[in-house]
């Protein structure tokens, strides 16, 4: 059986359950892990039966208790490289140096180099044999692996017994982490995950068609526009989620500051009640069985509005009345849609 519960959908958090098989990975950790946990449990999902967490994209409302949840589950986490990256920084900012501060750093370091000469006499011994340095210290490395334990002078701990650092000396530790990339198709388990760039203003966010047991699934938010390869992937579907994030008359009379009313309209943006049902109108081929609007602005749109404009997308296509409009909420789950 393939199942599919919103935990969550919008800026103040997103995450998404997805059975299929015998695997269970969770999209997206926006939530606090234990408000994660809560909602799965509300919902009739056990978080100890997870096996992976899967990242769109490194903002906040995505990632909030990702490494809380992954360590307390001890599960991998799939990122493109540039999110992973993106979220280390993000968790560990470095401060910015002048141009001057530089300058005296590397004075600095010069001077201390000068101070201890005898330092080189640590230095690993040239290998006669190896041509590439790298290749020799890696051979140095796996040679002296093995003596470690029995060496009193060899400090180099045990990785096997080796227990996670604690998260406020290492907020970036996790179990596992591997990476994917958009345009790429792979597998967790009984899943298959094919990521597809989105326009957003993150490092290489992606959206996601997830497929198993014959039913395919289409994933995404947190987009500005529906250019043509994400209209092209979300086909044949027969369940879509769909970002719905804004009225464009209640963005624009809002309470926003006008530079966050233009980031939000922008091309890498969100995406607004009137382009989800253009595309629902236009360019969706009408298979799948459920629509679900996400991501629905707090600030800027009303349930109501998303809806209808949603429904008279789809009422004007007559073949299209057997799909069943749902929306997915901020503060609690949306029931759980089985296959
Ligand atoms: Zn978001
Ligand atoms: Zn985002």
């Amino acid at each position: 059986m393939v199942r599919f519960t919103v935990l969550a959908s919008g800026s103040r958090g997103n995450c998404t359950v997805l059975s299929g098989g015998r695997t269970r990975i969770l999209v997206d950790a926006g939530l606090s892990c234990r408000e994660l946990f809560r909602r799965m449990k509300l919902a009739g999902e056990e978080p100890a039966t997870l096996n992976a967490i899967v990242i769109t994209h490194e903002h906040q409302d995505h990632v909030n208790g990702l490494a809380v949840t992954a360590r307390r589950l001890g599960i991998p986490v799939y990122f493109t490289e540039a999110t992973h990256r993106a979220w280390m920084r993000w968790l560990q900012p470095r401060r910015q140096m002048s141009y001057a501060q530089w300058l005296e750093m590397v004075r600095k370091q010069a001077a201390e180099r000068q101070a201890e000469p005898e330092a080189q006499e640590n230095d690993p011994p040239d290998d006669p044999n190896g041509d590439d340095p790298g290749e020799s210290a890696v051979e140095n490395l796996v040679e002296t692996a093995p003596a470690s334990s029995d060496s009193a002078l060899d400090p180099a701990p045990d990785p096997s017994s080796s227990r996670p650092p604690a998260l406020k000396d290492d907020p970036t530790w996790l179990p596992a982490v591997e990476y994917f990339q958009p345009g790429e198709p792979f597998s967790i388990g009984d899943i298959c995950l094919s990521p597809f760039t989105i326009p957003h203003d993150a490092a290489d966010p992606v959206g996601f068609v997830f497929s198993s047991e014959g039913v395919r699934l289409g994933f995404a938010t947190d987009l500005g526009y529906i250019p043509p390869n994400v209209r092209e992937q979300l086909r044949d579907l027969d369940l879509l989620l769909l970002e719905s994030n804004h009225d464009l008359e209640m963005l624009r009379d809002g309470p926003y500051p006008w530079s966050v009313k233009q980031r939000v309209l922008s091309r890498v943006g969100h995406l607004s009640n009137d382009a989800a049902s253009a595309f629902l109108a236009e360019d969706y081929d009408g298979q799948a069985a459920y629509i679900i609007l996400g991501h629905l602005s707090e600030n800027n749109n009303l349930p109501e509005l998303a809806r209808v404009a949603a429904e008279r997308a789809l009422l004007g296509r007559a073949s299209l009345l057997a799909n069943r409009l749902l929306l997915a909420a901020q503060h609690e789950p949306l029931s759980a849609i089985s296959f």
